[in-house]
């Protein structure tokens, strides 16, 4: 190699740092350490020296130096800058990335990634809901910002890609983290009950699926190779709901990280201030890894002519709706590719052959389980007649509060039921105990769930009340106990329970229903791998058919095709 060519090399290193072509080595990193807010001269320095030394090795010079890692932490190594001059052509910015290897595994550099220490972010309760951290004033600028954020991204390492994500879970395990967010999330929307929240949050984030769920597939032959691999969407819109705020900004958000897109949120307005806050820890901790800034972001103040101007925005490529039919129907009627993750009923079916003491147990549980605000959760019971009064008995040791006046059933109604007949807000998410209280009987913490046996019509059975009032309807035989599930689930094809060893009834239940999520012999959390195997999502998508939501579900199939080579057989 000749002096030219060295020189070319670092001039080449240099000018995709983000130094202006033909910049003098000291001016390259100062402008680097000015757009990376402060880290270290001798970082950037670190990283043009190696990427220097992996060039002239490339170039047979000199032994690689190092074996450095595809990605450090907290380095700005993982991807490419737009040129100062703020112009940032796709064309050259792919022929940079293409020509040096930057933001590409160097071949003999597989030790793993060098681990920097990156403490979570701090941010104050006052600064949640100010601009900045990936909170905008419109959702146009977001919108501008996370375009922006996800062209530089493209140019991402894998490995970088996963520091990000495994950046985000690190935030939500920590207890502090968890414990404000989840007793926020109650404060704010009255909701819920703080503790199980705790668990939702750490499950995110711990269980929600990263990089390694993009699986390659290959075809080789006479004709070369073909590969598909899931690509990102680019910018995705995220619609979360009230009742899982927190927790599904956690989890799409590792989700849609890990396809390689950019998401824009758009928070339940009740819940504005922890879902801000939530966005603002993500930015902050993505931008200490050296991560694009706003890759995740959202407005200052959701509302639903946010969330349309999202919807109808055109560098929004993808919709991620996780709520209510209204918004489910809404994205899916926008012409774009829509997740629709829509409303549930669940029923949980018990037949004669069940362990009804388990039973019990498992439904308590489930049907309380953050005050049965998840979609999942158990909505109603439906128990074969000739187990029915031991299964109401078992219920009760475990929690359940049997209520069987007519008149305090009435006064219950009163209170829940809005007059549109759907259950009115200020009781949903509320504990056994407190609505239990509004209708004048006094109990202890011990009262998980408000239990009532009722006929297949009463709105308590019919309607997804989200709040622990659990109707039993009593059913001849398992077979009319299915066809009854069935009916109840009004084709949501959301999840549904049976508690019974009688396989053929379980593969018949499962088979008619068709719900997303079917658990045999456990409470309903089971099926998002709390106490059952699989992956944690909080955006099931039975509508539109992705099921549990994981990366992949938020990435484009594409096939890359290399004619007549690479076909070693
Ligand atoms: P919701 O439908 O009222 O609101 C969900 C989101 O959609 C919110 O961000 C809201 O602001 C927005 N939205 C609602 N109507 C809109 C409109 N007309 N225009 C624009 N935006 C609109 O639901 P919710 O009360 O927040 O959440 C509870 C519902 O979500 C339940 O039905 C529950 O089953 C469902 N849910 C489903 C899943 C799932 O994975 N399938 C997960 C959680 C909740």
């Amino acid at each position: 190699m000749n002096d030219q060519q060295i020189s070319d090399a670092v001039t080449q290193v240099l000018d995709g740092y983000g130094a202006a072509p033909g910049a003098a080595p000291e001016q390259a990193v100062n402008q680097t350490t000015s757009a990376t807010q402060g880290a270290p001269v001798a970082q950037a320095s670190e990283f043009v020296s190696d990427m220097v030394a992996n060039i002239l090795a490339d170039a047979g010079s000199v032994p690689a130096a190092k074996g450095t890692p595809a990605f450090v932490p907290g380095s700005k190594r993982c991807c490419w800058q737009p040129a100062a001059s703020g112009e940032d052509p796709m064309d050259a910015i792919l022929a940079k990335a293409l020509a040096s290897g930057l933001g590409e595994k160097k071949a003999g550099t597989s030790a793993p990634a060098a681990k920097a220490a990156v403490t979570n972010p701090v941010v104050s309760d006052e600064e949640a809901t100010t601009l900045g951290d990936g909170v905008f004033a419109t959702m146009d600028e977001a919108i501008a910002a996370a375009e922006q954020a996800q062209r530089q991204y493209l140019f991402c390492s894998m490995a970088a890609r996963k520091a990000f994500v495994d950046g985000i879970r690190e935030i939500f395990v920590d207890p502090a983290t968890l414990e404000r967010i989840s007793t926020q999330t109650v404060e704010q929307t009255g909701m819920g009950n703080a503790a199980h929240k705790i668990i939702k949050n750490r499950l995110a984030a711990e269980k929600s699926p990263g990089v390694e769920d993009l699986t390659t597939d290959a075809a080789s032959g006479d004709g070369g190779l073909t590969l598909v691999e899931y690509s990102p969407f680019g910018v995705i819109g995220a619609i979360t709901p009230t009742t899982n705020p927190t927790e599904t900004i956690i989890c799409n958000s590792i989700g849609m990280l890990a396809a390689g897109n950019a998401a824009v949120f758009s928070p339940h307005p009740r819940a504005t201030k922890v879902s801000l806050l939530t966005v603002k820890l993500i930015n902050r901790k993505l931008a200490a890894l050296g991560a694009p800034a706003n890759l995740v972001v959202t407005v200052q103040k959701p509302s639903i002519e946010n969330t349309n101007a999202m919807m109808a925005h055109p560098k929004v490529r993808m919709l991620v709706a996780t709520g209510g039919p209204g918004i489910v129907k809404t994205v899916m009627s926008t012409g774009k590719k829509a997740i629709g993750a829509g409303a549930g009923n669940p029923p949980v079916v018990v037949d004669e052959t069940a362990d009804i003491e388990k039973a019990a147990q498992d439904i308590v549980n489930g049907c309380s389980f953050d005050n049965n605000l998840p979609c999942i959760a158990e909505k109603e019971v439906i128990a074969v007649d000739q187990i029915a009064d031991y299964l109401i008995l078992c219920m009760q040791k475990c929690g359940a509060y049997l209520v069987t006046d007519a008149a305090v059933i009435d006064k219950l109604q009163a209170l829940v039921i809005n007059e549109k007949g759907g259950p009115q807000t200020a009781c949903v998410g509320k504990s056994a105990v407190h609505l239990l209280d509004k209708v004048g009987i006094k109990v202890g913490d011990e009262v998980k769930v408000i239990l009532i046996e009722l006929p297949k019509e009463h709105p308590f059975v019919q309607e997804e009340l989200m709040m622990p009032i659990l109707p039993l309807v009593r059913s001849p035989s398992v077979d009319d106990a299915i066809d009854l599930a069935v009916d109840l689930e009004h084709g949501n094809r959301h999840t549904a329970m049976m508690h019974s060893t009688n396989v053929r009834k379980l593969t018949k239940m499962a088979k008619l229903i068709q719900t997303t999520i079917f658990v045999k012999n456990g409470p309903s959390y089971a099926g998002i791998g709390v106490g059952g195997e699989g992956h944690a999502t909080f955006t099931i998508a039975g509508p539109t058919g992705e099921g549990l939501t994981s990366a992949r579900s938020f990435a484009r199939k594409r096939r890359c095709v290399m004619v007549e080579a690479l076909n070693v057989r």
